[in-house]
């Protein structure tokens, strides 16, 4: 007689948890991913003691009818692909089908969710994999997922759970890039009753960054470029910002967080001239580029991706980062004199630049803007002035090595 087995749907879908929902941040991720895919302009994510013992994320997204609720916790089930030529061309943060059956295999899970016109929405019911009850709510538009007790059923799992500050800090560091990588969705994030950040949801990456990171923000070059058909937008650290560690470097690809050696790389390649070895840029980098040349079906988790052609991304990021890089040690110094006027006056240079020196024989009436280049400034208004300090060594002009 055969051993073979084919697993009940409960055992396989628990086993299938084990990949999609590692923590309390993994369902939490997943759970704003599908708010944002279900276009929500507000989401919220609440946790208490890191998440393992309650999570609520409540969005104003489009909601689920009743059908699709009972639906949604199916393994495979999905409104974002329908076939194999999709997943050639996601344009969802979601698209596995798996999440929500998986979160639910391992919580106590209610989902509230109505859509625009129903008089009435639906709250689903859920225990460990099983449906209990499906009922009727009076709930505004949107969905509103409560899980709670994560792991009480799979005690094996419980015990890899570290402590609550540090459950809470994944779930923060989720969070953090899910709002720096869409600034057009307010998102919130309270841990044990207190607001840890919220974003006004304005599209203005500035802005999130701000509302998420504070003071990081004040000491960053945008980037903004395009190469062969690659686009990056975004933010870097300025020479004097840098860190001893690679936490702050967020990456997104077409807005979806990402690890990458080939971004870092392409990062740390662009810096290496302006910044001591043993320190590392911070950036929060979204890069554009057709879908269809991009892999994200690597891994569960989507964190992971690949790319078709890894060395027109390198490029594109080195020199969007190294142009940025370049003018951002130039640029402070230049909005300042623009800012004051076209015709800089002896008085006003004083006052942009307190370090020029009283018997400094400079006819400064006779500068006018056109007439104004770096090495003039670097002249006029000494470093000492500005907040970006200048590279120690003029740019040796190198070879872009492609690291891998
Ligand atoms: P995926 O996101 O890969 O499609 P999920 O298991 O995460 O798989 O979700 C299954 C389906 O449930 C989604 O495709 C979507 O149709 C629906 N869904 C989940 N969360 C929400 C939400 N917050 N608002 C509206 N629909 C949702
Ligand atoms: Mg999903």
């Amino acid at each position: 007689m055969g051993i073979i087995n084919v697993l009940d749907v409960s055992v396989a879908n628990l086993i299938a948890a084990g990949e999609v929902v590692e923590r309390p941040a993994s369902a939490i991720k997943e759970m704003v991913e599908n708010s944002i895919d279900a276009g929500a302009t507000e989401v919220t994510a609440e946790i208490k003691n890191g998440g393992i013992s309650f999570i609520r994320v409540p969005d104003n997204g489009c909601g689920m009818t009743r059908e699709d609720a009972m639906m949604c916790l199916r393994r495979h089930a999905t409104s974002k692909i329908k076939n194999e030529k999709d997943l050639y061309a996601i344009m969802t943060l979601g698209f596995r089908g798996e999440a929500l059956a998986a979160i639910s295999a391992v919580t106590q899970m209610r989902i509230m969710t109505a859509k625009e016109g129903e008089e009435l929405g639906t709250l689903i019911t859920a225990s460990y994999g099983s449906l209990r009850d499906v009922a009727d709510s009076g709930c505004p538009v949107g969905t509103t997922i409560i899980c709670e007790a994560m792991f009480a059923h799979t005690p094996a799992r419980l015990k890899f759970m570290k402590s609550n500050a540090s459950e809470t800090a994944y779930v923060a560091s989720v969070m953090e890039k899910m709002a720096i990588s869409h600034p057009e969705v307010a998102i919130k994030f309270i841990a044990d009753g207190k607001l840890r950040f919220s974003t006004s949801g304005d599209g203005n990456l500035k802005n999130a960054i701000y509302s998420v990171f504070g003071a990081f923000a004040t000491k960053m070059a945008e980037v903004r470029s395009s190469h062969a058909g690659v686009r990056v937008n975004g933010y870097i650290s300025t020479p004097d910002n840098v860190r001893g560690n690679r936490a702050m470097q967020h990456f997104f690809i077409n807005s979806r967080s990402v690890k990458n050696k080939t971004l870092t790389a392409a990062l740390e390649q662009a810096f290496r001239s302006y910044i001591p070895h043993d320190k590392f840029p911070s950036c929060v980098l979204d890069i554009t580029l057709n879908c269809a040349l991009v892999d994200v079906n690597i891994h569960p988790s989507k964190l992971e991706v690949k790319f078709s052609d890894e060395k027109a991304v390198f490029d594109a990021l080195y020199y969007a980062v190294r142009g940025a890089l370049e003018s951002s040690l130039s640029r402070p110094a230049l909005e300042t004199l623009k800012s004051e006027s076209a015709k800089i006056t002896e008085e006003k240079l004083k006052v942009i630049s307190p370090f020029v020196p009283k018997d400094e024989k400079i006819k400064y009436d006779k500068i006018t803007l056109s007439d104004i280049t770096s090495e003039k400034i670097e002249k006029i208004v000494p470093q000492a002035d500005s907040d970006v300090p200048k590279a120690e060594a003029p740019m040796p002009k190198r070879e872009v090595v492609f690291e891998r």
